[in-house]
């Protein structure tokens, strides 16, 4: 599945289609600017996601608060059981760093799309 297919695959659930960048949201992503809503993304993987049976899972990703949590929602990467439900990746077994790396580039374009950085 190309990056073009997956997000018309999410544009297509009425849930994911659901998050959406807020005011508060883009005030935030525009006065940290995309280097660091990055690096604290990287940081939410590889916390939250990476590892093999990660705490509360299900409930680890709070609704507001952050750009990059929308993003993860709305990317159907919010917890393991929606990334092997939107993604096929095993539960139950870390995610290797490359895999990390591709979660984050691909809800690094979901914010790009949403023009998280205009306010930069
Ligand atoms: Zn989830």
């Amino acid at each position: 599945m190309t990056r073009e297919e997956a997000f018309e695959r999410l544009s297509k659930s009425k849930f994911r289609n659901s998050f959406r960048l807020t005011r508060a949201d883009l005030e935030q992503a525009g006065r940290y600017g995309r280097e660091t809503v990055r690096r604290h993304l990287a940081d939410f993987v590889r916390e939250k996601l990476a590892p093999a049976i990660p705490e509360k899972d299900g409930r680890q990703t709070p609704y507001r608060g952050h750009p990059a949590f929308k993003a993860m929602h709305g990317c159907a990467m919010c917890c393991r059981v929606c990334m092997n439900r939107w993604w096929k990746v095993p539960e139950g077994v870390r995610l290797s760093e490359a895999r990390q790396r591709k979660a984050v580039d691909f809800m690094m374009a979901w914010l790009d799309r949403r023009g998280a950085w205009k306010g930069a």
